[in-house]
């Protein structure tokens, strides 16, 4: 794995010119990077960190009798009652902090190049610290200070920082809402079929492509109404977040709200038109790249079929739209295939892509079935691209695990193994508040996770509220579930208005398998992955070896290794584009 960046980039921070680290090993890699950061800089910190390292190493030996006579003959420590009590005290202190480290259970140890990073980063963050620390970003709506964030020298190194997987996204929501439109903007036969209709509420717009439009609906070209800038407005919840829920950073149910209807106004309705498709999958795949993401796991509804503009008066009743897709969804399948495959000749550090096929948490018990079966059937079929099954939509709305357990049932008993990864405790409400207004299915939030333990859930999604409820964190521990936390997300949604207080960095430090996703970052509008890290880097200061465990995680409980059948190449399906 490499850490990119360009030969001359040269940063600033707190005044002095800066460099990066050349290089360091990484997962037993090594990583180059360059740049320079002033000697001077890096080399007075690694000096003053090594000396404090050494001092501490020697506290921590476990020859007392030793460290007492270098101690001592250093001046440390002086033969009366009272300096033998502090020199005692600071040992078992010591103790103590290794043991918390012990209990999370990862390594903490940095090899010597792994030091040099170490101790650059820790500076960098102090710097940033002491930058923000009156009005902490991380602490902050996002929407103030996103570009402040993405400015910061920490975010430039966090950025090519190798992050391993992202293991927590909704296919059609990664890819910036403005390279889309770039795209559609490049190619004269799309925009000339590309449609909006607006709506009063600034969250309702919709685009579509047809040949011949429903009522109500315009034509985007040559109307100078209708600029990207306000296209990618309407289609984010950056851009129309309005001042009650900003003025309501926890009321999770106002902003679900708000975002809700933004899922569709620039979504699989455009993404599914067969050239946009090809083209979203490539620029996906290309955003992990850009900021040094290997590997990619996303959520991808069991409805997303492929169509094409078609002019045959066959599809009129349609507005054009010809579905070339089977039910299955098996020519997108094969269209990911063949880009997958076209994308890692050309970039091999690229490990791969998995599709966890997604269902909603207010569908009905019938539908609910022919999805699971659906993503069952694909898995069975494709299982290098499917990894399997998970239920999503806002979850304190939704039906819970529970509430289909006649399904699971069935799947169950029939020993069919679907694996699992379900959004799972996504509330910030106590256990006996009922949020959801089914009346037949009175089962709170929270309780989804003893389900999807059940259930053997592989990963979870989100996890809140698992906070309050400790044993169901030594359930997770203990059966190693992990969690895919999404900070941004947390915060947009008012599940975690203050990062300091997510309790990832909890889970993090309790044990529990913890990997770092996006969720939705284009139609949030904040697009980059790296936000995410900067707001847990800052906000729950990680160190290096926090985030060596963070990338790890990400690997080892990913879907990666599940299938070995592999194809060597695609299957060659692959429809034809039209253009
Ligand atoms: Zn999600």
């Amino acid at each position: 794995m490499k850490i990119n960046s360009k030969k001359d980039s040269k940063g600033t921070a707190n005044n002095n010119r800066t460099e990066e680290v050349n290089d360091f090993v990484y997962h037993g890699s090594k990583i180059t990077a360059n740049g320079d950061s002033t000697v001077d800089v890096r080399y007075r910190i690694t000096k003053a960190r090594a000396n404090f390292a050494n001092l501490w190493n020697i506290w921590k030996s476990s020859n007392i009798r030793i460290q007492t006579k270098i101690m001592t003959s250093l001046g440390f420590v002086t033969n009366d009652a009272i300096g033998k009590y502090e020199y005692n005290y600071s040992v078992n202190r010591e103790k103590v902090h290794q043991q918390e480290r012990d209990f999370a259970g990862y390594p903490t140890d940095y090899t010597e190049d792994e030091q040099i990073v170490q101790n650059y980063l820790e500076y960098i963050k102090w710097m940033e610290f002491q930058k923000t620390k009156d009005d902490f970003y991380p602490a902050r709506p996002i929407k103030l200070h996103l570009s402040d964030i993405k400015a910061s020298e920490i975010y430039r190194v966090l950025k090519k920082f190798p992050k391993g997987g992202n293991l927590h996204l909704h296919h059609n929501h990664v890819v910036s809402k403005s390279t889309i439109l770039d795209f559609i903007y490049k190619n004269p036969y799309l925009l000339d079929n590309f449609y909006v209709r607006e709506s009063p509420e600034p969250n309702k717009w919709r685009f579509n492509f047809y040949l011949n439009p429903p009522t109500g609906w315009v034509k985007v070209k040559d109307n100078p109404k209708y600029t990207k800038g306000v296209i990618i407005e309407h289609s984010t919840f950056l851009g129309v977040i309005d001042d009650k829920a900003l003025s309501s950073p926890t009321i999770s149910g106002l902003r679900w709200k708000e975002m809700n209807p933004l899922f569709s106004t620039l979504g699989s309705a455009i993404v599914n038109q067969i050239n946009v498709s090809r083209f979203h999958m490539e620029a996906m795949f290309q955003s992990a790249i850009d900021e040094n993401v290997q590997y990619f796991e996303t959520k991808s509804p069991a409805y997303n079929k492929i169509y094409l503009l078609d002019s045959d008066p066959r599809f009129a009743n349609k507005h054009g739209k010809h579905y070339v897709d089977n039910d299955l969804g098996e020519e997108e399948l094969h269209m990911v295939e063949d880009v997958l495959y076209q994308f890692q000749q050309k970039n091999p550090s690229f490990i791969g892509y998995k599709r966890i096929v997604n269902s909603y948490k207010r569908t009905s018990l019938t539908l609910m079935k022919k999805d699971a079966e659906k993503a069952l059937t694909l898995h069975k079929q494709y299982p290098h691209l499917v990894a399997g099954f998970d239920m999503v939509a806002q979850e304190d709305l939704g039906f819970s695990l529970l509430f289909y357990l006649r399904d699971f049932a069935e799947l169950e008993v029939r020993n069919e193994s679907l694996p699992y990864f379900f959004h799972t405790a996504e509330t910030n409400w106590p256990a006996e508040y009922m949020t959801s207004t089914h009346v037949t299915d009175p089962v709170a939030t929270i309780e989804n996770t003893y389900d999807a333990i059940l259930l053997g859930a592989k990963r979870v999604g989100h996890g809140i509220g698992f906070m309050s409820h400790p044993f169901l964190m030594e359930q997770l521990k203990q059966k190693k579930i992990a969690v895919e936390a999404n900070p941004v997300s947390n915060q947009m949604l008012g599940f975690v208005p203050d990062q300091r207080h997510h309790p990832a960095i909890t889970y993090i430090r309790y044990g529990i398998p913890v990997v770092l996703g996006a969720d939705d970052p284009a139609t949030f509008g904040y697009d980059e992955f790296t936000v995410d890290w900067y707001e847990a880097v800052m906000g729950w200061d990680l160190t290096l070896a926090d985030m060596r465990h963070l990338a790890t995680n990400s690997l080892q409980y990913s879907s990666l290794l599940d299938s070995r059948n592999r194809p060597q190449s695609p299957s060659g399906k692959t429809p034809t584009i039209f253009s």
